[in-house]
């Protein structure tokens, strides 16, 4: 693997850097309390990143992106989530980002230029529909939502929760599980082979937003929401790529989104370490700077130490993705080992600068407070360590 970066893209981080700090971060304060007050903010925000020649790092170039491979945008989205607003602003966030990398590998010509295009240049938001109250978890094969089709349509019902983004969605991706029917459409049955990908309108009178879920976290906009599906019709074309294929599908999103999740909060980690070193090198306590007293020279070490092994786990990963390869084994040990790095980085962060870690004056709270869900979101730590523990005893046993 090689660890150099080409001119282009040092340039690439180092503005995207100076546009965090000059542009991204002092609009902060104006964080929406609200899920629906944030389409002005996102707007100016992508306005200015297209402006800087930033915006859609990750997208290709025929869709107004800068068609940065993996190991490319690793870079430049740990730059932009030194800021919960980077990432909107770059319009690389999350679940849009994930979506538009499956629309591009997957969605037909028709459909990328319905949903990917506008969705690409921020026009729209779009939302991932998977998981289910007593359904879909941890666990994806207990998806319940169906999808029967009859008389040329597919009818979905269902009911979905912590949908990221769902409220001022233009449209969902939702996983259902595809019944049998007399004519052979569906792929029926249990088992990992009976699910499918549907590309539905927010607007079908089948779909609705049951209620926004309070969350710990709040900077996510439209926010989480339940939503259901009843009696919802949808036809062929919106179906995403092949029935039956939904669950395959659902690692060529989540794969790469788990990593670009890694790659944005190791950029809000390296942002609460830096509070803390400038903290701790200022504040006196028993005749000496923090910086002074070994423990917090241990804890900021760890904190560094930490950061630069999850940073060469991302970059790992990325390089393997870039190859072709699907890295699931990679990717599953990057976001275990970031999403926990992450967590107690800004944990030791909080601690160091005392009382001004949980104050709302200072970006701390705030990273603390919505980083915590990465640890169970796109997959729970618990269920990424079977993977890779089954992983390692199925190699075993292939070995014979
Ligand atoms: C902030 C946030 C945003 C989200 N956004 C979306 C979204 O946009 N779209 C969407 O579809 N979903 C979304 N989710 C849902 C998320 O994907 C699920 O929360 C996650 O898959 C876990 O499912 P669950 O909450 O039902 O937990 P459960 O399946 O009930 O699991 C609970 C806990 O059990 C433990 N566990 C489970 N299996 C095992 C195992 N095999 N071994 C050991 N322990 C285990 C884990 O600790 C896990 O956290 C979001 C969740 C959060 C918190």
């Amino acid at each position: 693997m090689d660890f150099s970066f080409s001119a282009e893209l040092l340039d690439l981080k180092e503005r995207t850097r100076q546009f965090v700090d000059e542009i991204i971060i002092p609009a902060e304060p104006r964080l929406p309390q609200d899920v629906s007050d944030w389409v002005e903010l996102r707007g100016e925000l992508q306005d200015a990143a297209k402006q800087a020649g930033l915006f859609a790092p990750h997208i290709p170039k025929e869709y107004g992106g800068l068609g940065l491979n993996w190991r490319e945008c690793a870079v430049i989205f740990e730059e932009a989530g030194r800021s919960l607003l980077g990432p909107q602003a770059l319009n690389c966030a999350a679940p849009d980002e994930g979506n538009m990398h499956m629309l591009e590998k997957i969605a037909s010509p028709a459909q990328k230029e319905k949903f990917l295009r506008p969705l690409a240049q921020g026009k729209i938001r779009s939302c991932f529909s998977m998981t289910e109250p007593n359904g879909a978890g941890a666990d994806p094969n207990l998806l319940k939502t169906s999808a029967e089709y009859r008389n040329g349509k597919w009818i979905i019902n269902g009911r979905k929760w912590f949908i990221s983004g769902a409220i001022g969605a233009s449209f969902t991706i939702c996983m259902a599980r595809t019944l049998p029917s007399p004519n052979g459409r569906g792929a029926g049955g249990e088992g990992r082979s009976g699910a499918t990908m549907f590309l539905v309108d927010a607007d079908n009178p089948g779909f609705r937003i049951v209620r926004k879920v309070p969350t710990l976290d709040l900077g996510w906009p439209g926010g989480h929401a339940e939503v259901e599906f009843v009696n919802c019709e949808v036809s062929d074309d919106a179906v995403l790529g092949a029935v039956g294929e939904g669950f395959e599908y659902a690692q060529v999103r989540l794969g790469p989104a788990r990593l670009t999740h890694c790659m944005r909060w190791l950029g809000a980690a390296r942002r609460a370490n830096e509070y803390a070193v400038k903290y701790a090198s200022a504040r006196e306590s028993f005749g000496k700077t923090l910086s002074e007293h070994q423990g917090v020279q241990f804890m900021i070490a760890d904190s560094e130490i930490e950061m630069h092994a999850a940073r060469l786990m991302i970059w790992n990963a990325a390089y393997a993705l870039d190859q072709g390869d699907k890295a699931r084994h990679e990717t599953s040990m990057a976001k275990v080992f970031v999403a926990e790095t992450v967590n107690r980085v800004i944990d030791r962060a909080v601690q160091v600068c005392g009382a001004h870690g949980i104050a709302e004056d200072w970006p701390l709270a705030m990273l603390y407070r919505e980083n915590r869900a990465f640890r169970i979101y796109d997959g729970p730590s618990e269920v990424h360590r079977m993977s890779v523990g089954r992983r390692v005893f199925r190699r075993l046993k292939a070995k014979g």
